[in-house]
């Protein structure tokens, strides 16, 4: 299955919550979570439906899915990496998922939503530890630096979202210096560091349940 390159907006209103995927209008009026807050489709306003146990955790993953904006088949593929490694399954797929080169771009505040943090990495503009990485699946670890290359660092919008993410406050695992465009992975996040209102034990039962 591709990569999703549809209306992102109609994604927050299939999952009923804000999945932050267009940078400064997500928090502005224009937001259509603010406007129209019922799924999209002909019938989204006026039918109910009773929400099934499965229901709910297959909304649940599709949720922080999109939020990531991965395949379902990566998904997956992190899904069991995590279940294959010791301590909690959930904690260990959120960290999978945080760790991806896009999302640490995104939490340093190089950009203002993830969807643009995975095209500045695959157009070559971030840096790693001094080399060009255009991978947005990358993972990072602990001691990386991570840079934006030096042209784009002075660019006005990089300096508004940089500003942005100062008072969004850079999560704990990570240090950003703002003046040279700069973060380093301090630590591996814990389940506390990564914002997401996820509920990821339903998503462990949802692929427990498919086997
Ligand atoms: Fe979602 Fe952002 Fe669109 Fe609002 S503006 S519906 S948060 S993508």
């Amino acid at each position: 299955m591709s990569r999703y390159t549809g209306p992102v907006c109609k994604l927050c209103r299939r999952e009923n919550t804000k999945l932050f995927l267009k940078g400064e209008r997500c928090l502005s009026e224009k937001c259509a979570m603010n406007r129209r807050a019922f799924p999209p489709g002909q019938h989204g306003s006026s039918v109910r439906r009773r929400v099934t146990q499965y229901g709910v955790q297959l909304r649940e993953k599709q949720k922080l899915r999109r939020m990531y904006g991965v395949t379902e088949r990566v998904f997956r593929s992190y899904f069991s990496k995590a279940s294959r490694q010791e301590g909690i399954t959930g904690d260990n797929f959120l960290r999978i998922l945080e760790r991806r080169l896009d999302s640490v771009v995104y939490r340093l505040g190089f950009t203002v939503s993830r969807p643009a943090a995975r095209q500045l990495v695959a157009h070559g503009n971030i840096l790693v530890n001094g080399r060009k990485v255009d991978i947005p699946s990358f993972l990072v670890k602990p001691g990386m630096v991570i840079e934006l290359r030096e042209k784009l660092a002075n660019q006005e919008l990089n300096q508004r979202s940089l500003d942005s993410a100062r008072v969004r406050k850079v999560p704990a695992w990570l240090e950003l210096d703002s003046t040279k465009a700069q973060g380093k992975i301090l630590s591996m996040p814990t389940r506390d560091e990564i914002a997401v209102d996820i509920n990821e034990k339903v998503i462990v039962e949802y692929y427990n349940r498919m086997g």
